[in-house]
């Protein structure tokens, strides 16, 4: 018997609304050990005889233990697997947080071409003018929307690049022999997990702010906790509650006046390029991923990519490799220590996605300046239109309108023996993803739902209408709808804690 049909008999018939997500084409799927077999190939070489050992005694003498697969199993494997995915093709994916829009098929069209795709990183770059060329736009792009000095491209994630900034900042406090001295960094309660990561990761102590009843930063705690010992606050714009840190120019002035440094966690670009520049706002180093703002897939469809862009007090500090030189002269790389003395360091093997700095240009390119801009204006055009939609079956958690997405609490569920987790899970029957649950932690029971500008009114009032059917539905008492969900998955609620905490990472026959 296999995993997933262990419960089927069991389970409790469909709802008339999931009805329509039928499974019934979708078999069963084992893992590649259970579908493949030691001894199966997909390919019949004929046994080499009298060929000269080159191996000699580093020959292995014992079996791999890796199973083969024909080519029809392993292709109907995978894309088995595939189906089982939920995905941005699918439908809308309001995944607070993570800016799952639309990948248009141009910036697909162009990162398989064959002078992007097949080249090598240790090709003489004189062979990869071309490629060097789209990595300088890519520059200059990101500059001209932030207005900042200089842009380090190899982070290969938002985390990544958050770590690149801290090292930045770290390189420059060091350089004015403070490091000892400079040890705190400020974070907001309410910023993404991977901030007080990375300032840990760099050997900061963080400081936690407070939010204030609005959502944004308490400016009377932020102040009790400048001092000389500063190192740099972590701060979100707009912030993951969804709201414009309206007082960031004086947090920057006063972190500044401290002898601090201002990282801006610049995940949510999305609402904001083209409306205001990072540099007026007093950014000292911010990420930008390219995989959220710029339409490059990821999530499980593809790699992350998040250049850091760095104010003139930080730029000397970035990381090896990087592009000199211009289309007239010949570009370069600079990957030895010696062509840039005060760079921290590496941030990776080579010089970053080069996939997705393809697709980044592409959407950059093709929308133009002006597109760019209206790209910000819809995805906020849209939160709110979900946020008046929503908001009087759910609970908003700050009043007033928000930026690109909409954060809810659970009080609308208060008395009806629904959580948020539930209300998720039955999102799964009705054919939806799941909205980010539970962060940010300053909401109670944390909905926080970012449909992005690529959602056509037609879907939006889909999912609104979803959205509002079930809230009808918990509030009239239906609860088991809520708490045996999801019924139409082909695995039901797992143990998230265990799998995270105890993951098994190995199979045994
Ligand atoms: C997504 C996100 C990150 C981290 O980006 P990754 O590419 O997943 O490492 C950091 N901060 C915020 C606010 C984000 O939304």
């Amino acid at each position: 018997m296999n995993r997933y049909t262990q419960d089927r008999a069991t389970r409790p018939k469909p709802t008339q609304n999931s009805a329509k997500f039928a499974s019934a084409l979708l078999q069963e799927e084992g893992l590649l050990y259970e579908v493949g077999h030691a001894n199966t190939s997909g390919v019949d070489l004929e046994v080499l005889t009298d060929q000269p050992d080159r191996l000699g005694s580093l020959a292995r003498t014992t079996p791999t233990g890796l199973v083969g697969l024909s080519e029809p199993e392993t292709l109907r494997h995978y894309v088995r697997l595939s189906q089982r995915n939920y995905a941005i093709d699918l439908g809308l994916y309001p995944l607070g947080s993570c800016t799952m829009k639309h990948n248009p098929r141009l910036n697909e069209k162009l990162a398989r071409l064959a002078g992007f795709a097949d080249i090598h990183p240790l090709q003489p770059v004189s062979t990869v003018q071309g490629a060097l060329g789209l990595m300088d736009q890519v520059s200059y792009w990101l500059l001209q929307i932030t207005g900042m000095d200089a842009v380090a491209l190899s982070p290969k994630a938002g985390a990544h690049g958050e770590m690149c900034g801290m090292m930045c900042i770290r390189a420059a406090i060091e350089e004015k022999g403070e490091l000892e001295q400079r040890k705190r960094v400020l974070v907001p309660t309410s910023a993404h997990g991977t901030n007080p990561a990375t300032a840990a990761a760099c050997g900061f102590v963080i400081d936690e702010i407070p939010a204030n009843a609005g959502g944004r930063v308490d400016m009377a705690a932020f102040r009790a906790k400048l001092g000389p010992d500063i190192a740099a606050i972590m701060l979100t714009n707009p912030n993951t509650c969804g709201l414009f840190e309206t007082d960031i120019k004086e947090i920057a002035d006063l972190v500044h006046e401290h002898g601090g440094y201002f990282y801006c966690d610049g995940a949510n670009l999305n609402a904001i390029m083209g409306k205001c520049r990072v540099r007026d706002l007093g950014v000292d180093a911010m990420h930008i991923n390219l995989h959220k703002t710029f339409s490059t897939p990821h999530g499980g469809g593809g790699p992350g990519a998040g250049p850091t862009v760095l104010s003139s007090r930080l730029a000397r500090f970035a990381p090896l490799a990087f592009v000199t030189g211009d289309r007239a002269t010949g570009f370069a790389l600079a990957e030895h220590p010696e062509q840039s003395e005060a760079a921290f360091g590496r941030m990776c093997a080579f010089h970053g996605q080069m996939g997705m700095f393809v697709r980044a240009l592409t959407y950059m390119m093709s929308h133009g300046g002006n597109g760019l801009r209206q790209v910000s204006e819809d995805a906020v055009l849209n939160a709110n239109y979900l946020l008046a939609r929503l908001q009087h079956e759910f609970s908003p958690a700050f009043a007033g309108t928000c930026m690109h997405e909409a954060l809810f609490d659970d009080r609308f569920l208060q008395g009806t023996g629904v959580s948020t987790l539930d209300f998720s899970k039955a999102l799964i029957d009705e054919g939806y993803h799941p909205m980010t649950m539970y962060f940010p932690l300053v909401v109670h029971g944390a909905m926080l739902v970012e449909p992005t500008e690529t959602e056509s009114l037609h879907s939006l009032d889909q999912f609104a209408d979803t959205m509002l059917e079930l809230a009808k539905a918990a509030k009239s008492g239906d609860v088991t709808r809520f708490t045996q969900a999801p019924l139409t998955a082909p695995m039901r609620r797992l143990d998230e804690t265990q799998a995270a905490r105890n993951p098994v990472l190995t199979w045994k026959p």
